[in-house]
């Protein structure tokens, strides 16, 4: 139940967000901005038109929005300024730490070079960080229906990144057909290089998917992961080796992953003793906000701030920040969370 005193410790509690795509982040006013200074057309005229584009019955149709608005976002500088955007959103929200994904192909395929992007992103990120203190990384998330080729392009240049910020390696787009297997030398070749590995798997497709993530590509983060409460094996082996599940809940909702808040399927996951994190997955597409997820959490799992809490340190410890970076903040974590429970009472 989401109390008052809940509802005033979740906007004042120390966040971590391990799933969250750049391109899902940009505002209806900056999205016009953009278009307009790029020369980009898209259907809408004013800022009330692009929040009306916002809007899609599944999520074949929400992919396509997506990819369509992407387009405006072209420079460096775009980059940038996205990326700053959103830390300093991240920052007010009091989120500590912040993983954030780009999707390489829907940019290189048409011309935007992706170096620059990322370079882009991490000055915006590491600006917001100078002015707030808010930690915020990227991982390269490849469309799996760009197929396997192109995929080791994109890796060789998340290799090459990694100095600037790049922590994460991970595939995502429509799981249909797309199935994580062809993907294990990618995954293989990603580990070797140190980058820490995820896969957008079990949000639209059953547990095979979610098998095929852990066992082929050996993710130890999952990109929701939500089917695999349809099979009771695959639960014990992720509670087994530690997996965690970056859990989208309003995400699930508007895509139709998942009917209703009722049916959805967090709370018999954290039963079966699998880790899970709160994400906001797109929260201009979807209308949200970690904060949000939090209070409905609270609202419609019955999380309370002990439930909350054990989140937030999940989702530190499940980071792919180098592992003194990720002590130093899981342990920032425990002091600013046992403060603030003393101070509200909570
Ligand atoms: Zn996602």
């Amino acid at each position: 139940m989401l109390t008052p005193e809940l509802d005033e410790f979740i906007a004042a509690m120390p966040k971590v967000e391990l799933h969250l795509h750049l391109e899902g982040t940009v505002t209806p006013r900056t999205l016009l901005e953009l278009a307009r200074r790029n020369g980009v057309p898209i259907p809408a005229r004013d800022v009330a038109e692009v929040a009306a584009l916002f809007r899609y019955r599944d999520f074949g149709e929400f992919l396509s929005v997506f990819m369509e608005l992407a387009r405006a976002i072209v420079s460096g500088e775009d980059f940038e300024r996205l990326a700053y955007e959103l830390a300093l959103d991240l920052a007010g929200q009091q989120v500590r730490y912040a993983e954030v994904m780009i999707s390489p192909m829907q940019h290189i395929t048409r011309g935007v070079d992706l170096r620059e992007a990322i370079e882009g992103c991490m000055a915006g990120f590491r600006r917001a960080e100078r002015e707030t203190g808010v930690i915020v990384r990227l991982a390269l998330d490849y469309g799996r229906g760009y197929g396997t080729e192109a995929a080791w392009q994109v890796l060789e240049v998340a290799r090459t990144t990694r100095p600037l910020g790049v922590v994460g390696w991970s595939i995502g787009g429509n799981e249909i057909g797309h199935p994580p297997e062809p993907f294990a030398p990618h995954f293989a070749a990603a580990r070797e290089a140190g980058l820490g590995l995820m896969a957008h798997a079990g949000e639209v497709v059953g547990p095979a998917s979610v098998w095929g993530a852990v066992e082929a590509l050996g993710a130890t983060r999952l990109g929701h992961g939500i089917r695999a409460v349809d099979d009771p094996p695959l639960l014990d082996a992720l509670r087994e080796r530690g997996v965690v599940l970056d859990v989208c809940p309003t995400s699930n909702l508007l895509t139709g992953a998942v009917g209703s808040w009722e049916e959805h399927p967090l709370p018999r996951l954290r039963a079966a003793g699998v880790p899970v994190t709160l994400n906001s997955d797109d929260p201009t597409f979807f209308h949200t906000t970690l904060t949000e997820e939090y209070r409905r959490a609270a609202r419609y799992f019955g999380f309370g701030a002990d439930d909350l809490c054990a989140v937030v340190r999940t989702a530190a410890g499940a980071s792919f920040l180098p592992s003194e970076e990720r002590a130093a903040l899981c342990q920032r974590l425990d002091t600013e969370l046992r403060a603030l429970r003393a101070s509200l009472g909570v």
